[in-house]
């Protein structure tokens, strides 16, 4: 581990958000990113190929695509996560499927919680996360969590 691990990260008013959502949960997540659209757009989007491909044509802008998940997205995105490439995390994962790439979703989750990355799992979370003042604003949080051990 580096003697990096422990220190604040600031981050920008400009965030770097990922989208993903599972195959069942897409228009699910299409609705939700309707609805925030403004809020959205001042930001910097990525996603998994086919959600991030949805995303660009629902709202029009730009939303830079990793790989499908199944195929190595998820691991992308988690990757991301932890060389700090990316600031919050949208994941509307299917509760009631089973998924081929089960193990990337949950290094997925893990790697999230790890690198203290706020997440979104629901719409309603997400609705809450899109209403906090920070969204838009810098704002300091640790570089991981929980602390080194
Ligand atoms: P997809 O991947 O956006 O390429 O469908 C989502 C996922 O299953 O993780």
């Amino acid at each position: 581990m580096s003697s990096t691990d422990n220190t604040l990260v600031a981050l920008p008013s400009r965030k770097r958000i990922a989208l993903v959502a599972h195959d069942h949960m897409k228009e699910a997540l299409l609705t939700w990113a309707r609805a925030h659209r403004d809020a959205l757009s001042r930001h910097e989007l990525s996603g998994t190929g086919t959600t991030g491909g949805l995303i660009a044509d629902a709202l029009g802008l730009p939303v830079h695509q990793f790989l499908s998940g199944p195929i190595g997205g998820d691991q992308q995105i988690g990757a991301a996560i932890a060389e700090g490439r990316i600031d919050l995390l949208i994941f509307f994962w299917d509760p009631l499927a089973a998924q081929p790439h089960d193990p990337d979703v949950k290094a997925l989750l893990r790697l999230t919680v790890l690198w203290n990355i706020p997440c979104a799992m629901n719409a309603a979370t997400a609705d809450f996360l899109f209403s906090s003042p920070w969204l838009d604003t810098d704002y300091t949080r640790a570089n991981r969590f929980p602390a080194k051990r």
